[in-house]
């Protein structure tokens, strides 16, 4: 049994580990690469939104998550501009 590997959404950076967590496809698949915070039905939740107000929003959305205090102590510190510039969505 090897290590599951941990999925990151492309779009925010947020892990993904249960079904729920995942965005879903036209067809109704699950997506293998997007959250469903940022992607349903085979399309961004929001399309039109810049990088700097999707990452704000991002940023205050885990800071105000159910995440424990030590969890949210990394994030402050790995959830830079630069981390979300990078993902998949907004390196093009
Ligand atoms: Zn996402």
């Amino acid at each position: 049994m090897g290590k599951q590997k941990m999925v990151y959404c492309g779009s925010c950076g947020k892990p993904m580990k249960k079904t729920d967590d995942f965005g879903s496809e036209r067809d109704g698949t699950l997506s293998d690469k997007y959250c469903e915070l940022c992607y349903q039905n085979g399309s961004w939740t929001e399309p039109d939104i810049i990088f700097d107000d999707f990452y704000e929003k991002s940023y205050r959305g885990f800071l105000n998550s159910d995440r424990s205090r030590i969890e949210k102590f990394f994030l402050k510190k790995m959830y830079t501009k630069k981390f979300v510039r990078k993902l998949e969505r907004w390196s093009k």
